[in-house]
This record gives structure tokens, C-alpha cells and sequence, in this order.
């Protein structure tokens, strides 16, 4: 799919967190720097190779270390001869090596007319970058915004007050047209961000009150917040109310006892 100096498939992937899969981007003309390349899947070699087209490929750029966006990472940069590019924590947890990234940096790409600049951007995990194309302002935000419904904070990699600061901090760039890591891109980036806050604001308040009704565990809350689930998505709705029980707490607000608030969820590796 094209959009300017923009292109992209989408993996075949799809899940409950992963909607209908994972966007693996493109961005430059004749050199093009590759945005998470996706899952370790079959065939996802060949479709990133379409997607280059043939064109010199300056760097493999992750916005996180989760393997629904990285897991292939090592191989295509391997593929195309090219650098990964990921903040610390994401070539940290990977396990490889390639140039860090840090808020404000230029990418040392050749992209030509466009310019690629990191944006840290934790929240959804604390590794989290964004990336800010220019001209245009157009963001990859990754998994922070979705193309559609809501991204997941998920105690404890996800914290809820470093995602509300990268939405203050992505809005306060006035950015256009966002590329989402899943879904499809969004025109209004700002009214989105907005979006995004006003839901992650509002999701924090019942969690606060549910406490202050006198739920004490966190199976309690997720009935008063989410009502009846279904039992593969209660996981995932746990982990979201712990991360707020968590902001609270880190709020300076007293919170009492909570049952289950320290029974961590394994660090999902998709999300
Ligand atoms: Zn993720």
C-alpha cells in the first residue's frame, strides 16, 4: 500500500491484541528505512523483500521488543544488510546489538527529502519509541495509538503516567496523519491522541472508584470496570487494572490491600 514516501503491508498475524495483524512500513524513495519488521512467521522474508522492491534498505527500525513487531528483526537486518536501530531497552531485550536510539535523534538515514526523528514514547512498555516523519509530521506510534479501539497498558511493563506523558508529549508535536502498528493509519492524529488520553483518563477514574466502592482484589475491580469477560481476555484486563492500581499508588494516593495486585502476569512477549 503507498501513502507518499510511505508503503506497507500488513502480516498475517492477526489476534486479539494484534487486530488484523501487524503493519511492517516502509519509509524513503530509492533508500528506505524499514519500521518493525514484524513476526518470525513463514514467508514474512519474502514479503518484506516485496516491500523493499529492490531498494537499498538504510536500517530496520523497531518501536518496541515485542514479537509481534521484532521477532524477525535479527533476520531481515541480516537480509538486507542493514543496522537495527531500537532504543536500549529493545536491543536489550532482543539480545542484539544495533544503534541506540534516543529522544531527538535524527535516524542516520538517506531518506532523500523525508526525515526520520526518534520520539521516546514508554507507556505501553517501557522500551517504546515513536517515530516522526518529515515533512508532514505523520508518527509511527507503534503499539501507544492503534488504528482502531484501544492500545494495552499491561502491568508491569505498561505504566499508565508514562503513556498519559506520550500522548502529552506526541500531541504537543501537532502530529498529522498517524501509522499505527495495528490498524489502519489515522488522519486525525491529533483528535486520536486526545482520544487516547480522554479513554486512558477515564479507564483510571473507574478504576479509582471501584476501590473507593471497596473492591480489594483485582478479579473484584475487573468485574466492576470490565463486567463479564470472556476467559481469554481477563488476563490481559487484569494486567490493565493492576497498571492503574499501580498510577494510584504512584499518585501519592493510599490505596488499601488489594488481592492479587502482586500476581504478575508473565511479560507477554506480543501485546
Ligand atoms: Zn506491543
Amino acid at each position: 500500500m503507498e501513502g507518499g514516501p510511505v508503503s506497507w503491508f500488513v502480516a498475517p498475524n492477526p489476534g486479539g491484541l494484534t487486530l488484523d495483524g501487524t503493519r511492517c512500513y516502509a519509509v524513503g524513495r530509492d533508500r528506505i528505512a524499514l519500521i518493525d519488521p514484524g513476526p518470525c512467521i513463514d514467508g514474512q522474508i519474502a514479503r518484506l523483500e516485496k516491500l523493499a522492491a529492490g531498494r537499498a534498505v538504510e536500517a530496520v527500525c523497531l518501536t518496541h521488543a515485542h514479537l509481534d513487531h521484532a521477532g524477525i528483526a535479527s533476520l531481515a537486518a541480516e537480509r538486507f544488510d542493514a543496522p537495527l536501530a531500537a532504543s536500549a531497552g529493545t536491543l536489550e531485550r532482543l539480545g542484539v546489538h544495533g544503534r541506540e536510539l534516543h529522544d531527538g535523534d535524527p535516524l542516520p538515514v538517506d531518506l532523500g527529502k523525508s526525515r526520520l526523528t526518534v520520539v521516546e514514547t514508554p507507556g505501553h512498555s517501557s522500551d517504546h519509541v515513536s517515530f516522526l516523519l518529515e515533512p508532514g509530521r505523520a508518527v509511527f506510534t507503534g503499539d501507544l495509538v492503534l488504528g482502531v479501539g484501544s492500545s494495552a497498558v499491561l502491568h508491569p511493563d505498561g505504566d499508565v503516567g508514562s503513556c498519559l506523558e506520550s500522548f502529552r508529549r506526541i500531541l504537543s508535536l501537532h502530529p498529522g496523519r498517524l501509522y499505527p502498528g495495528h490498524g489502519p493509519p489515522v488522519e486525525d492524529g491529533e483528535g486520536r491522541l486526545r482520544q487516547y488520553r480522554d479513554h486512558r483518563l477515564e479507564r483510571h477514574q473507574q478504576v479509582r472508584e471501584a476501590v473507593r466502592a471497596g473492591a480489594r482484589s483485582i478479579e473484584e475491580l475487573r468485574r466492576k470496570v470490565y463486567g463479564d469477560l470472556e476467559p481469554e481476555l481477563r488476563s490481559a484486563a487484569d494486567a490493565s487494572i493492576r497498571a492503574h492500581v499501580v498510577h494510584m499508588r504512584t499518585q501519592g494516593e493510599e490505596v488499601p490491600e488489594i488481592g492479587g495486585l502482586d500476581d504478575l502476569n508473565p511479560t507477554p512477549e506480543e501485546a
